[in-house]
């Protein structure tokens, strides 16, 4: 089931906690294991905030309970759920046809499987779905999108590589229009390496769609790949600045130790977490639920 697969996924992320929390459980909970606790958090990327979050809570309660690992793990969970309970948002329709989807990221994150993922999981929700191969510097991107919209069997409107992404976002959704689709996922360039052009190209892109739409375009998502440990929340300020991010989701949660990432993103920015990736099936990206989430990550 899913929720075998999320703790499954999570696994890693998890044993690495118990791993830093490891011999701290014997000592008396005294200021500097408290410290260590502290520490063992950070190192477990849950984020400086957190950590002094749950040291506090432990230090409340010390006198009046035995402080276990899994009266430990109770309060990880508890402040996680906290956290996440208000970011956990899964991308929803909003009646605009058709809503535009703008997918940005750096390259390799896991963009092109997460559209198609998410184009998947609107068809199975009854919404026509259209893609836009707008990654125009990597052809091999735009071959990867052409297979997976095959695949899921869903329209996909692609130009040549290096061709005008602005112009295929506009010509998209005009198509998309004209079709009555209800959903337009378009793909973006994610070379941080020239930021000044991919912020040009951002916001040249934004400018065409809001052209067509004041609005449009209605979501703009940013994937991250969680095994990117802290780049993941220098990619967040950077792509928040150049492209208004109005959402995020997380890949490669499966087997990496870093999921803890999640959290400290939820906690430094507040964005909605649309959906997370623990795999690289076509099913494997879901919504999530704030309690499972926690549970998996605190083990
Ligand atoms: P892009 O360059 O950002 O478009 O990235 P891709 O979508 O091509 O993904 C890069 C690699 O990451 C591919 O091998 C994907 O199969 C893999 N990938 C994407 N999402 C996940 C995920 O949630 N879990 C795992 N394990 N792999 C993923």
């Amino acid at each position: 089931s899913w929720r075998e697969k999320l703790f499954g996924g999570l696994k890693r992320t998890s044993e690495k906690l118990g791993e830093n929390l490891t011999g701290l459980f014997a000592k008396p909970l005294d200021a500097q294991t408290l410290d260590e606790i502290e520490e063992a958090l950070i190192v477990s990327d849950l984020g400086p905030a957190m950590a002094m979050r749950i040291r506090d809570r432990l230090e409340d309660t010390r006198h009046s309970r035995p402080i276990t690992e899994e009266y430990v793990r109770e309060v990880i969970a508890d402040e996680v759920e906290k956290v996440l309970k208000p970011v956990a948002k899964p991308l929803e329709f909003k009646a605009a046809r058709p809503q535009v989807i703008l997918v940005i990221g750096v390259n390799g994150s896991g963009k092109t499987t997460t559209i198609a993922k998410l184009a998947k999981r609107f068809q199975e929700q009854g919404r026509s779905v259209m893609l836009a191969a707008g990654d125009t510097f990597r052809a091999a991107a735009i071959g990867q999108l052409k297979v997976w919209a095959e695949r899921i069997g869903v329209p996909i409107v692609s130009g040549k590589e290096g061709g005008d992404a602005a112009g295929l976002a506009f010509s998209a959704v005009q198509q998309a229009t004209e079709q009555g689709i209800d959903i337009l996922i378009v793909d973006t360039a994610g070379r941080l390496q020239n930021r000044t052009e991919l912020m040009d190209e951002l916001a040249k892109i934004r400018r065409v769609l809001g052209r067509l739409d004041p609005a449009s375009p209605h979501d703009v998502v940013l994937v991250l790949d969680a095994t990117s440990g802290n780049n993941v929340l220098s990619q967040i300020e950077v792509f928040r600045d150049v492209a208004q991010v109005t959402g995020l989701v997380m890949t490669k949660l499966d087997g990496t130790a870093r999921g803890g990432m999640l959290v400290a993103a939820a906690e430094k920015y507040g964005l909605p977490i649309h959906a997370i990736g623990v795999g690289e099936t076509i099913d494997d990206l879901r919504p999530f639920d704030p309690a499972d989430m926690a549970r998996a990550i605190a083990g």
